[in-house]
């Protein structure tokens, strides 16, 4: 029998219907309209398009877009000099440095220099130190849309035990910080844990995020577990080009309770969370409520 397959495509329109909604009073009510503006140096086609939907769901959500293209050869000053008129700029609650920066600039320097109460994708050192300590922070989008299903498909998370295979600073670590945060019972693997499969089979909670396709089988989930992939991995297959997760989704579906696919899982909800952490944003800046249910 299969498991549940989480519609992550499903979720993350309720997400941005959620967030629209809470625009729209904020608008009505305050005034206010959040803005999410986006950095991206360079033409990488993948980025480009990835850039695009974010301005499109921006503006869909009701909020204000602005995009930055600068070319690849801008030089680290001239990006850090914009960072910081995107700082002072009101209209901007987001910003958003699209990754991975052309070599000859520092990633870690630009994003430290980006406001931490404007870091959108919760990357900036002081975020991850306030994730880190329990305290409010902006929360890295992937990682806050795992939790986001995982919240609502088992409601509380406490006492579960939850493996996160990865240890990044984008996914695997601030995904096992939240799981913690919710009470999980939480174990980090990565390529050096010695019995993965094993460890594997220990979590009520899988999260993959690795970077290998399919590396994660049936063998290695519990009966009944609940399985969130977040892997992206462009395979060959047929004489196709498809899209495949970390987990092999025909053996792991069979054993898993809850499993989410790739593609239609976590992808859909990373922009999702980039939008509402925009409006969390705006929100804590204008000292007005937060929404529920749309952050950490
Ligand atoms: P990284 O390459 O930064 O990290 C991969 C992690 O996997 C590392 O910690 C590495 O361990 C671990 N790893 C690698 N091989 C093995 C192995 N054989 N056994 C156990 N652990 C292993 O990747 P990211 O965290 O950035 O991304 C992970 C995946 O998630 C990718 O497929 C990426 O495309 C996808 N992704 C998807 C997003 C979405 O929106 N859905 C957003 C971001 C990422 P070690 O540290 O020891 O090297």
């Amino acid at each position: 029998m299969t498991g549940h397959v989480i519609d992550g495509k499903a979720f993350a329109a309720d997400v941005r219907a959620r967030v629209a909604a809470h625009v729209a009073r904020l608008r009505e009510e305050h005034g206010v309209k959040p803005g999410l503006a986006v950095v991206l140096v360079g033409a990488d086609p993948a980025s480009e398009v990835y850039v695009r939907n974010k301005g499109v769901q921006t503006v869909e959500a009701g909020m204000a877009s602005f995009e930055h293209k600068l070319a690849a050869d801008t030089s680290e000053a001239d990006l850090l000099a914009l960072v910081r008129v995107l700082n002072a700029d009101p209209a901007v609650h987001g910003i958003l440095v699209q990754l991975p920066l052309p070599a000859h600039m520092n990633a870690e320097l630009v994003i430290n220099t980006i406001d931490p109460a404007k870091d959108v994708d919760g990357f900036h050192i002081s975020n991850v130190g306030l994730l880190g300590t329990g305290q409010k922070a902006m929360v890295p989008c992937t990682p806050l849309g795992c939790l986001m299903m995982l919240r609502a498909h088992h409601g509380t998370l406490a006492g579960m035990t939850a493996v996160v295979v990865g240890r990044s600073n984008i996914v695997g670590k601030p995904m096992a910080q939240l799981l913690l945060g919710d009470s999980c019972t939480v174990t980090i693997a990565h390529s050096r844990t010695r019995e993965l499969a094993a460890v594997c089979r220990g979590a009520d909670i899988l999260v993959a995020a690795v970077g290998r396709a399919e590396m994660i089988t049936g063998d290695m989930i519990k009966p009944g577990a609940t399985v969130i992939d977040v892997g992206i991995n462009r395979v060959e297959r047929d004489g196709r080009s498809r899209l495949v997760g970390d987990v092999d989704f025909a053996s792991a579906s069979v054993v898993a309770g809850a499993i989410t696919p790739v593609p239609g899982g976590v992808g859909p909800m990373t922009i999702a969370c980039l939008l509402a952490n925009t409006l969390t944003a705006c929100c804590r800046a204008h000292g007005v409520a937060e929404p529920e249910g749309l952050t950490a």
